[in-house]
C-alpha cells in the first residue's frame, strides 16, 4: 500500500495504483443514494463490501468466469487488474421492481410479454426470466440505452453484448442458487466489465454481490407474507433500518456454511 499511487475516490471506494500496475480498491463505510445526493457513513459497511466481493469473485473464478479480481489483501482491500471499464453498466432483473417498475407504469418501457406473467401487473411481481438492461456509466445522467445504440457508439459489438448478456445470466443463476438456501432471494443487481489492457477480452469488473449492488429480500417474509424485507442499500434509500446491521445480517449468512 506504501507505494501505491492514489487514483481517485468514486462513490464507495477509494482507488490507488500499485507500481506493478494492478489497482487496490479500498472499499469505504461510504454509502450514497439518488446520484450522491443522500449521502452517509455507516461503520463497518467497507469491510463487510470488500468481504462479500471477494467471496463472490472467487466463487465465480472457480466456476470459470473471468473477473479483474487476484486477492484480497486487507478486511477493506482488494486487488485487481486494472482494465478499461466499459461505458455501460449492466442490470439483471427477476422481478417488476425499482426504476423498471416506474417506468413501466409510466408506459416507457416495452418488457415483452414473455417476461410478464399473466396475472395482474404489480410492483414487486416476479417476472418469468432474467431481464437484462445497458445503462450509461459516464454521462452527466445515466440513463437506458439500446444495444444498437452501443453498438453505433462503438462501444462493443454485437457479440461482446451476447458475451456480457451470458455472463450476466450465468452469475446471476449462480447467485441465485446460492442465495435460496441462505434465505435470500436476489431481486436485481448490477456488474461492471471492462476490457483488459493485456489482450482487449471482457472480464467482470468493479465488485460483486453486495447489498450496495444487488437487491435482497427475505425469503421467508417475502414467502409467508408476500412483505418485501430488504436486505441491501434500499434500508439506506428508504430510510428503514440500519444499514450496518443489515449489511452484516445479508453477509453472515452468505459466509454461513
Ligand atoms: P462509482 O462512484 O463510480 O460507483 P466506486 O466507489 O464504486 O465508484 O469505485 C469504483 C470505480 O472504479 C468505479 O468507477 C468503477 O467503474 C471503477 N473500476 C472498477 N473496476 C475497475 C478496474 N478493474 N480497473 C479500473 N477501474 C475500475
Ligand atoms: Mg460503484
Amino acid at each position: 500500500m506504501n507505494e501505491a499511487e492514489f487514483i481517485r475516490s468514486g462513490k464507495a471506494k477509494d482507488i490507488y495504483r500499485r507500481p506493478d500496475g494492478d489497482i487496490i480498491f479500498v472499499f469505504t463505510d461510504r454509502v450514497t443514494a439518488f446520484d450522491g445526493i443522500k449521502k452517509a457513513d455507516y461503520k463497518g459497511k467497507g469491510e463487510t463490501c470488500c468481504k462479500l466481493s471477494c467471496f463472490w469473485f472467487e466463487k465465480l473464478q472457480a466456476e470459470g468466469i473471468k473477473t479483474h479480481f487476484k486477492e484480497c489483501i486487507a478486511p477493506n482491500m482488494l486487488v485487481a487488474e486494472e482494465v478499461s471499464i466499459l461505458p455501460v453498466e449492466v442490470i439483471a432483473r427477476n422481478f417488476l421492481y425499482g426504476s423498471l417498475w416506474k417506468r413501466y407504469k409510466k408506459g416507457e418501457i416495452d418488457i415483452g410479454s414473455d417476461f410478464l406473467v399473466q396475472e395482474e401487473k404489480k410492483e414487486g411481481m416476479p417476472l418469468t426470466k432474467s431481464f437484462l438492461e445497458f445503462t450509461t456509466k459516464f454521462e452527466r445522467v445515466d440513463r437506458p440505452i439500446t444495444e444498437e445504440e452501443i453498438i453505433e457508439k462503438g462501444w462493443m459489438d454485437r457479440s461482446e453484448i451476447e458475451h456480457i448478456k451470458k455472463e450476466t445470466r450465468r452469475i446471476g443463476d449462480i447467485m441465485k442458487s446460492y442465495l435460496i438456501p441462505r434465505g435470500i432471494i436476489l431481486a436485481d443487481f448490477k456488474l461492471e466489465y471492462g476490457r483488459s489492457k493485456e489482450d482487449g477480452a471482457i472480464i467482470l469488473a468493479d465488485e460483486v454481490g453486495t447489498p450496495d449492488v444487488c437487491r435482497f429480500w427475505d425469503k421467508d417474509a417475502h414467502e409467508q407474507r408476500g412483505e418485501i424485507l430488504s436486505l441491501d442499500k434500499d434500508v439506506f434509500r428508504e430510510g428503514k433500518g440500519n444499514l450496518s446491521e443489515v449489511y452484516l445480517e445479508v453477509c453472515n449468512r452468505i459466509m454461513a456454511q
